[in-house]
């Protein structure tokens, strides 16, 4: 059976892949790769043949690029390719990357009818198994986010899961989430097929040829160099599995990898999995936190170790990878995956029964967040990555078909954020990279909740200049390296996080701080913004050309957003016009590199004389809001606060109690507000003298979660939820902060004017509803007449009128205000009405209606 007795077996044998490759591996080597075509120019050089590099040169190939290079120092898939289990899915918990899932399948499905290479996809589905309530629960929640998708996803009962899987012990199974198209295919037979692809459509794999070096051109090209000769190329890609690092290092970067040590098992013939008709669907233990599928007549077997028993290769990012691994493999070590072993014997009985035949022991590569960094890269012209893939297989086919689009068309052709390669920076040091990739190899299958909090590694050396003095009085968030505070502690709370799919431990105390805001005043820790400067002769012109709204006069404030060639939202930015040509430019902390290569890049192209400067790490922020805003801040300066002589939108250079900060009188709160910029080292010196100015006003701090409380009751939209790649601004009702009529040409201007002048097919709406104990958060989907017909990008508790409500996007047949929807939360449709925006007037709304005479109070909408 399988115990630990019977595990001394060869490694490297057995797989009918494995063994393919090893045929390539004792052909000799050729000493040149005689045979193809060398050439000294590309327009791009993708450096590494495994099956993230192969897929985008077929992409780019086919979709007719020329002089297409593909650099692989020995043979194709020899890094982590080759020896991969192989799995395929469509489920993922994310809501974009299940677009990359997806059209990786529908490629492996034809790809053997267009290449003439055999792949071995197999397709018998997948079964995820709830073994516990709180299992269930996640299954509802993923299906909700799934139900606009157009890949096939049920949620299945024990009887259903026992006919599909005749072999499971059904004693713990409560549900399944099944998932019909799913199965497993050859790595190294899929690779080669694409690469065939590739060749047919015109791309050279040149192998062996090792990148030994890069050197950036001033002209934004690259000399890529090789044993063979220097080829001069636009644009180079990096997909160089587990050595990407050394690649990056090339050029002086520091790319957040690590390799951890992954296993799998495949045992002799069983005879009960001999005599299915059909084969096995995959079978995912959550609980027991492995994969089993059919291999042959026989099992294999994949177990994600926890991350105190899991494996890091630490040494290869300390001293490189060993020259010649990759055609290696680890030695395997059972004992560190009994426990999921004696898991899977319990539920697949007929596995005590069973021989292992093989051991595979390979390197993956793991970035912090285990999501894959995938496009050009902040900071260095031309240089791309696709890079850190923990399931490459699954995503090879999605993730060349996205990049070659981005890169043919200048722009990501749907939101795929969370797959930027600029969501680190400094602060993803290796040692925090190291801590990150444990805890993410062993939260493989853990519930995924919303609003998720991951600890290890936290806090990072950026901390905002508050963090020591708030860090004990609540519950901090991670954004782009920051802590910041969700929400604070008051005696009584149950404090900590307690992640739940319902209404749960920060409810309440949300719903104070709202009240702090709405009836009194609040303080925030807004450090955690990107903030950059711009200055120079040409900035006027530069950010004309980059923004859709009008540049704000010296001394004004305005919202303005970056578009995309298509007409799509990029990024969304606070824009100051600080002093005759200086803007201060402020973006969310999780744009804040993605934002500054756009402008970066856009400023070196179109040749303005500017200078940028990311000021994120040296500025503090803190935000005041609510009613008696000014009266606390106006005891700490004698610049004049009144809304006569600091209006809204305006910005101010000020100082409060001799601390010096530019002051905007902006609130995302939509209350009476300021935000402070100040320097970082005066954060704690600031907040104490406002608090102290405070007192009498009953001041009181107020966090994030509080925030979005509060901007969605004025109907403010969030950059990444209401808007991002996939929706225009005028779909998502932001036409205010569009000037369409002003002269310069912006980026996205001519094809925003198209959008407009076709009409809009969807649009966002603003929804409430009546729930029990929960709210929706976001890509819930939205139902009409037993049919999706949208989905939610953000929603919450509105503390006020005291329901839930949501954004959504739905066809503009069914926008209208009044239309009655329906949105699915946890498995049950509520009844959702689309209301007239907002839900709360904002400050300056109600003191011009105030003036005016007319409607008074908050509720007045
Ligand atoms: C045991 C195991 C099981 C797995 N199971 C699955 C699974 O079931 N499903 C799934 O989706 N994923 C699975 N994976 C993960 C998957 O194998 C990887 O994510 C994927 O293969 C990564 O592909 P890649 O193209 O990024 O890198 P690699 O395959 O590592 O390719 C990188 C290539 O770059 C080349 N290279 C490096 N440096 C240079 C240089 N300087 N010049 C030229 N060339 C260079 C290398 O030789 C190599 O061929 C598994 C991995 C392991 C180890």
């Amino acid at each position: 059976g399988l115990q630990p007795g019977a595990l001394e077996v060869s490694v490297r044998q057995g797989l009918p892949h494995a063994a393919e490759w090893a045929g390539l591996r004792n052909r000799e080597k050729p000493s040149s790769f005689l045979g193809t075509k060398w050439k000294d120019t590309a327009e791009i050089v993708i450096i590494g043949g495994g099956c993230i590099g192969v897929s985008l040169a077929y992409h780019l190939a086919k979709a007719g690029m020329k002089d297409v290079i593909l650099l692989e120092k020995s043979e194709l898939t020899a890094g982590s390719t080759w020896h991969a289990a192989g799995l395929t899915t469509y489920f993922h918990p994310g809501i974009n990357l299940k677009k990359i899932h997806y059209y990786s399948i529908k490629l492996y499905e034809k790809l053997e009818e267009e290449t003439g290479q055999a792949v071995g996809f197999h397709q018998p589905g997948s079964i995820r198994i709830a073994s516990t309530p709180t299992r269930v629960d996640e299954f509802k929640y993923q299906m909700t986010r799934a139900g606009w998708h157009p890949a096939e996803q049920y949620l299945i009962g024990p009887e259903r899961i026992q006919e599909l899987f005749p072999i499971l012990n059904m004693e713990k199974v409560l549900a399944g989430l099944y998932n019909p198209g799913d199965g497993h295919i050859d790595p190294y037979s899929l690779t080669m097929a694409l690469a065939a692809g590739a060749r047919k459509y015109g791309a050279l794999l040149n192998y062996p040829v090792q990148v030994t070096n890069l050197s950036p051109r001033s002209d934004g090209t690259w000399e890529v160099e090789t044993p063979h000769g220097i080829i001069r190329t636009n644009r180079i890609v990096n997909t160089a599995g587990f050595w990407a690092r050394e690649i990056g290092t090339m050029i002086g970067l520091h790319h957040p990898l690590i390799p951890v040590h992954h296993q799998y098992v495949v045992t002799s013939t069983i005879p009960e999995v001999k005599a299915l008709k059909t084969e096995l669907p995959v079978l995912r233990d959550l609980e027991g936190s492995y994969y089993l599928r059919q291999e042959r007549d026989g099992l294999l077997f994949g177990p994600y170790e926890s991350q105190e028993k899991m494996k890091l290769q630490e040494s290869w990012v300390t001293n490189g990878v060993p020259p010649g691994f990759g055609k290696e493999l680890f030695e395997s070590d059972l004992d560190r995956i009994m426990d999921h072993i004696e898991a899977a014997m319990a539920m697949v009985p007929v596995l005590k029964q069973a021989d292992i035949i093989n051991t595979v022991a390979g390197p993956i590569t793991y970035s912090p967040d285990i999501l894959p960094m995938v496009g050009p890269h902040q900071g260095v012209r031309n240089y791309w990555v696709a890079i850190g893939f923990g399931y490459g297989i699954i995503h090879a086919g999605g993730v060349g078909k996205y990049l070659s689009d981005w890169i043919l068309g200048g722009e990501p052709p749907f939101d795929l954020i969370e797959l930027d390669p600029n969501r680190y920076g400094k602060w993803s040091t290796t040692q925090y990279t190291a801590t990150k990739a444990r805890e993410s190899y062993g939260f493989n299958n853990i519930v995924g909740y919303p609003k998720e909090e991951r600890f290890a590694g936290r806090p990072t050396e950026r901390v905002s200049g508050l963090y020591k003095v708030l860090k004990s009085k609540c519950s901090m968030g991670f954004h782009a390296g920051w802590e910041q505070p969700h929400w604070f502690y008051k005696s009584g709370d149950e404090i900590g996080y307690k992640p739940s799919f319902r209404r749960t431990n920060w409810f309440e105390p949300v719903g104070r701080e709202y009240k702090q805001v709405m009836e009194k005043v609040g303080v925030i820790d807004l450090t955690p913004f990107g903030k950059f400067i711009v200055k120079g002769n040409d900035s006027v012109k530069l950010l004309d050309h980059l923004f859709a709204n009008v540049i704000p006069k010296v001394g004004a404030t305005n919202i303005s957003h970056m578009l995309t060639p298509r007409g799509q939202v990029y990024a969304e930015l606070t824009v100051s016009h600080l002093s005759p040509g200086e803007f201060l430019l402020v973006t969310g902390s999780g744009s804040e590199l993605h934002d500054l290569r756009w402008i970066e890049e856009e400023a070196l192209k179109g040749g303005y004389n500017v200078e940028i400067k990311n000021i994120t790490d040296e500025m503090g922020v803190l935000g005041i809001a609510g009613p008696f805003a000014r009266k606390v801040l106006q005891k700490l300066t004698i610049e004049d606060l009144s809304d006569s002589a600091f209006k809204f939108l305006q910005s101010r250079y000020i100082k409060l109690s001799d601390i010096a900060a530019t002051a905007i009188r902006i609130s995302y709160s939509g209350e009476l507000g300021w935000e402070l910029y100040h320097r970082k080292e005066d954060s704690a010196a600031l907040y104490n003298v406002i608090m102290e100015a405070g007192q009498e006003e009953g001041i009181d701090d107020f966090g994030t979660y509080a925030l979005n409380a509060l901007r969605l009751e004025k109907a403010f939209r969030a950059w990444g939820a209401e808007m991002n790649c996939d929706t225009n601004p005028l779909e998502a009702g932001l036409d205010y902060f569009i000037k369409l009529n002003k002269p310069a040409d912006f980026i996205g201007k001519q094809a925003l004017k198209q959008i407009k002048e076709k009409g809009l097919k969807r649009r966002l709406v603003y929804l409430t509803l009546e729930t029990a104990n929960i709210d929706p958060e976001g890509n819930e989907s939205v139902w009409h007449n037993g049919r999706v017909v949208g989905n939610t990008t953000s929603g919450n508790y509105s503390y006020s009128t005291q329901q839930s409500l949501a954004f959504a996007y739905v066809p503009t047949e069914l926008s209208k205000v009044g239309q009655k929807l329906e949105v699915e939360l946890l498995g049950q449709n509520y009844s959702a009405t689309i209301v007239e925006e907002p839900l709360v007037l904002t400050e300056q709304t109600r003191t011009r209606l105030q003036k005016k005479g007319g409607k008074k109070g908050p509720k007045s909408a």
